[in-house]
């Protein structure tokens, strides 16, 4: 494929899955408050979980300990109690010391840089570019496994890691995807893309990618190895 066409399907990529999302974003009150914090905390309970699962228990804990203050101030079992049916037995350590970091080293405002974001426990690449593209409007990659999943599916992408999420060529990709002042539309839109379409069994009859997707015409072709061969 020359560069024009690499170009081409990229942006038809693009469109598609904006079009696509126009129809189909899932609501949640994370995405509906501005509150970096409360986009903080989600992100972390999401982490390795799904948002259906995550929804009763970030309304519980936004309403109890909606600031760092507040949430600092809470003993580890209250905590503990509101978030451990999520599992990952850390996340409310990573919650109570993120909340106090944030209060003695950043005057209890969530920072809006990566180094510093990254200091906060629990806060990897992932979650801190979350926030700083949710919470801060900037056009940042956010790669995890289900991303990675369509991009390495659409893209046929040679990323020779068993956690392509991890692949930093994969970040600069996704990166290159971002239509200018849309990363936060644009991610949200990849995020659901995942969880309803593109999931880890495809639902490629109900894919507007069908045409465009590698993976897809790669399966088309295994499952009509004769007729394929005969154009
Ligand atoms: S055609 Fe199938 S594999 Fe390709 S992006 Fe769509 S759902 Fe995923």
């Amino acid at each position: 494929m020359g560069v024009a066409e690499k170009l081409n399907k990229r942006s038809t990529f693009v469109e598609r899955i904006l079009n696509w999302h126009r129809n189909n974003r899932r609501n949640f009150p994370w995405r509906e408050t501005s509150d970096p914090f409360a986009k903080l905390i989600a992100e972390i309970l999401l982490q390795k979980t799904p948002a259906e699962r995550v929804l009763p228990v970030f309304i519980k804990l936004n309403s109890k300990f909606p600031t760092p203050h507040e949430l600092s101030k809470a003993g580890l079992s209250e905590v503990e109690d509101l978030v451990g049916a999520l599992g990952l037995k850390k996340r409310a350590i990573y919650l109570l010391k993120s909340a106090k970091t944030i209060v003695d080293k950043f005057n209890g405002k969530v920072p809006d840089n990566l180094n510093d974001l990254l200091k906060l426990p629990g806060v990897g690449l992932y979650t801190a570019s979350a926030v700083l593209c949710f919470a801060f409007n900037r056009d940042l990659p956010i790669v995890d496994s289900n991303i990675a999943r369509i991009l390495t599916r659409v893209f046929a992408l040679n990323i020779s890691s068993k956690r392509p999420q991890l692949d930093k060529s994969l970040w600069e990709f996704a990166a290159k995807l971002i239509p200018k002042g849309m990363g936060p539309r644009f991610n949200e839109a990849l995020i659901d893309f995942a969880a309803l379409i593109c999931k880890s069994k495809p639902r490629c009859f109900k894919c507007p990618l069908l045409d465009i997707c590698e993976y897809a015409l790669k399966t088309k072709k295994q499952k009509n190895p004769i007729k394929n061969n005969e154009k």
